[in-house]
């Protein structure tokens, strides 16, 4: 194991925001990564996993020792000649293994294609596109507990995988590290076409058999045309998460914006498109020169060039006060801060 100094982490966050790690290594066995943290432990070093660097946002430099995610493998624990279950190690690229398995004609992640990012990271908040959710596939993970370097299985209930939440973002926060992840998979799963323009995309494929693969192929067309490149422009995708809110909030929001855009998730409770808030409140293109917000996808904050993370925060809060203001809701950032208010 080789811990490295002040190594410069710009390039592996799809922000390119400027942000060095004071320790950093690079991890491919469990065994690996138990050394790791009794080096933190000896340095008395803070700890952060980085997997694929798509979803955080540097304020600062990282004082202590950054875990970069590289084990490798993808294996069929299980498999009764229709369903299967893999297990893939947490530093697999998420879209190599969704190619893979589509590849391979299991269905079940196709929705789920062109999501940056490592298989580590996917249950952290839940990741979810086009209708489909991580929590729809998953079978188990196996994690080690920083504190004491133990393995631990979690299966699908003490996980609590909710809308881009997980009990890793919440109670267990920084206490554990994901190892793999095993997922359950079906030759045979119903194609999940009626969300968004996957229909319009589809009814264009002038065929009568449509596969996983098709599905995949028009929700990857769909993304590219939507979503800006981070290897071309810096981003970290939605920025905000979409609000719940109570019914009555709603009722009374309903009143006065009727077009207001909404997705009931019961009687109590209404999801709404932070995009189409952050929109109407004026911020779509807003342009600061190194950074703005997308001219596209109000949900997006790119990085232009240049732009730090503190500005990049900035506008970040800008924004959440205008919504406040407008529409007395609070919007919270689907990105993960790091370093936040250390200097
Ligand atoms: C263009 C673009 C589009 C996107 N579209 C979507 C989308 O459609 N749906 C969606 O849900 N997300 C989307 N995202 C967000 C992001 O891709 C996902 O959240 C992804 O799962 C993050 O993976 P990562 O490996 O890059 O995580 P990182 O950014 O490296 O880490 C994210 C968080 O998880 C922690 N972490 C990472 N790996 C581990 C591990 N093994 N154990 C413990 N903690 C860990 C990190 O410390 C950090 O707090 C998008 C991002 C971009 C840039």
């Amino acid at each position: 194991m080789k811990v490295e100094t002040q190594v410069d982490l710009t390039s592996s966050l799809t922000f390119h925001v400027p942000a060095f790690a004071s320790h950093y290594v690079e991890v491919e066995k469990d065994d690996d990564i138990r050394e790791a943290l009794r080096y933190a432990q000896n340095n008395n070093l803070e700890i952060l996993i980085l997997g694929g660097g798509s979803n955080m946002l540097f304020h600062n430099d990282f004082e202590g020792l950054v875990i970069k995610m590289n084990s490798k493998g993808v294996d069929v624990s299980s498999d009764d000649g229709r369903r299967l279950e893999v297990v893939v190690e947490a530093g697999e690229d998420w879209h190599e293994f969704v190619l893979k398995s589509l590849a391979n004609g299991w269905g079940g992640l196709e929705n789920l294609a062109l999501i940056p990012g490592c298989v580590g990271a996917s249950p952290m908040q839940n990741i979810g596109a086009y209708g489909v959710e991580l929590k729809d596939v998953f079978s188990w993970l196996e994690a080690i507990e920083i504190k004491t370097g133990q393995l631990k299985r979690f299966n699908l209930k003490e996980c609590k995988l909710g809308y881009r939440e997980s009990v890793f973002k919440s109670e267990l926060k920084g206490e554990w590290i994901i190892v793999r992840v095993a997922y359950n998979l079906d030759r045979e799963s119903p194609l999940r076409t009626s969300y968004g323009a996957i229909e319009d995309e589809i009814s264009e494929i002038n065929k009568i058999d449509l596969t996983h693969l098709d599905v995949a192929k028009a929700v990857i067309k769909i993304r590219n045309s939507k979503l800006p490149n981070p290897d071309v422009i810096g981003n970290a995708g939605s920025f905000f998460k979409n609000p719940i809110v109570k019914k009555e909030d709603f009722n009374k929001l309903k009143a006065v914006y009727p077009e207001i855009p909404n997705y009931p998730i019961d009687g109590e409770v209404v999801k709404l498109a932070a995009g189409w808030l952050i929109d109407t409140s004026g911020w779509r293109g807003h342009d600061r020169g190194t950074h703005g917000v997308h001219e596209h996808q109000a949900l997006v904050l790119v990085n232009n060039g240049g732009a730090t993370g503190k500005e990049l925060w900035a506008l970040a809060e800008d924004i959440m006060q205008s919504v406040k203001e407008k529409y007395n809701i609070q919007l919270e950032p689907e990105v993960n801060q790091i370093s936040i208010g250390k200097s």
